[in-house]
């Protein structure tokens, strides 16, 4: 049912609108953070924690208001301003300013999600085992494979403060029951020192992904990667894992696949992601100083994942790039056509421009 998000002020956060929907018993296709903004998320795609069953967040967007180059307060949808309205599905920020986003929720009182942490040191069992399990689970099940290295300063909790571990976060949103069994053999792939498994409303899961609240200095890469071989996890965790001297605060793998990979007829500019997995490193540059080893290791867990590359995903590229890398030729023609039509005098300059 579309709902419209009525922040209390600007911008609209996923954490203004996710509680509300789950007192209703209702999910948004939200990402791993509440303090993201709906619009940037959203306008770039949308990846969030029921996508393998539900798509890109951007593709349940059914109505947008925004104020045009031309300074006209604008509503697009499917059947006013079609152009425009798929354009803003996928092609990011060069079009307007949105001021407002409807979109469909999920009927989903209760989901089973949490995260299980193990020691560094069992990575690499851990890694292997989940991605053997990722195999045979159902499309409810969106799972995240990681490495962690909480950096030790008073900001990180204590029971994790300057402490690593390999990390499986699993989220299903059919049955919790079925859910549990599905994730029982993840319990048994090495000593279980935390365990957050649980059922719960889909506001439960909003600190899940353990993201900083606020702004913290960092740098980041990412690539969408084909299926992965045992052999990559051996690259990986050798290149980042423990012992390597990496103190990247993260390296995820995001198992993706299943309905991000169908296209729906009615689909935005962003109508699929191309791959089986979205890979994500992060480093914490507390000072200047830091910026060259974290840049080193994050080329390190690049290099370990780029003769699967598969291309990349909007939202988690955080420098200027090339922009075919996303969008095939007759899309980015589409989309150039369009922000011709809208913004011919390039008013919007966005973080990803679709002019190139
Ligand atoms: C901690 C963290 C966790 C994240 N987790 C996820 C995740 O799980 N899944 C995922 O897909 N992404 C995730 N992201 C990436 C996030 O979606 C992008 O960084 C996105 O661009 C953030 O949008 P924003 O509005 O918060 O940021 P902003 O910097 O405000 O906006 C980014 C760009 O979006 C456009 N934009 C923003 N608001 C508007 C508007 N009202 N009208 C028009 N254009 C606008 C502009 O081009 C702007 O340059 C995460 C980012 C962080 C920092």
């Amino acid at each position: 049912m579309p709902q419209q998000a009525a922040p209390e002020s600007a911008p609209a956060l996923w954490g203004d609108v996710v509680p509300k929907a789950s007192e209703l018993g209702l999910a948004a296709l939200h990402g791993s953070t509440p303090n993201v903004g709906i619009a940037g998320y959203t306008l770039g795609g949308g990846v969030g924690f029921y996508h393998r069953k539900h798509g890109l967040a951007c593709n349940r967007v059914t109505a947008i208001e925004l104020v045009t180059a031309g300074g006209e307060q604008i509503r697009v949808d499917a059947e006013n301003e079609p152009d425009l309205f798929w354009a803003l599905r996928g092609g990011g920020g060069s079009f307007g300013v949105v001021t407002a986003l409807e979109f469909d929720l999920l009927p989903l009182p209760e989901i089973l999600a949490g995260a299980l942490l193990f020691p560094a040191e069992q990575a690499s069992e851990v890694l292997q085992g989940w991605r053997e399990w990722i195999a045979g689970v159902p499309e409810e099940m969106t799972s995240v494979g990681r490495l962690m290295n909480f950096p030790p300063v008073p900001e990180v909790p204590e029971p994790f403060r300057g402490k690593s571990f390999a990390v499986l976060e699993a989220i299903y949103c059919g049955d919790p029951a079925d859910g549990e069994e599905l994730v029982a053999p993840l319990r048994e792939l090495g000593n279980v020192g935390m365990d957050t498994i649980q059922a719960q409303p889909p506001a439960g899961i909003a600190e899940l992904h353990m993201d900083p609240p606020s702004p913290v200095p960092y740098t980041s890469e990412s690539i969408l990667t084909q299926e992965l071989p045992a052999s990559a996890i051996d690259s990986l965790v050798e290149a980042v894992g423990p012992g390597s001297g990496s103190q990247l605060v993260s390296v995820e793998l995001r198992q993706t696949g299943a309905a991000l990979s169908r296209a729906a007829q009615d689909a935005g500019a962003l109508a699929t992601l191309p791959g089986s997995f979205l890979a994500f490193g992060v480093g914490f540059v507390p000072v200047p100083e830091a910026m060259a080893p974290t840049r080193g290791w994050l080329g390190a867990f690049k290099a370990a994942l780029e003769p699967y590359d598969a291309g990349r995903y909007f939202n988690f590229v955080e420098e200027s790039f090339d922009i075919t890398q996303i969008f095939a030729p007759d899309v980015l023609e589409r989309l150039r056509e369009v922000k011709q039509r809208y913004d011919p005098h390039n008013v919007f300059k966005s973080n990803h421009p679709v002019t190139g």
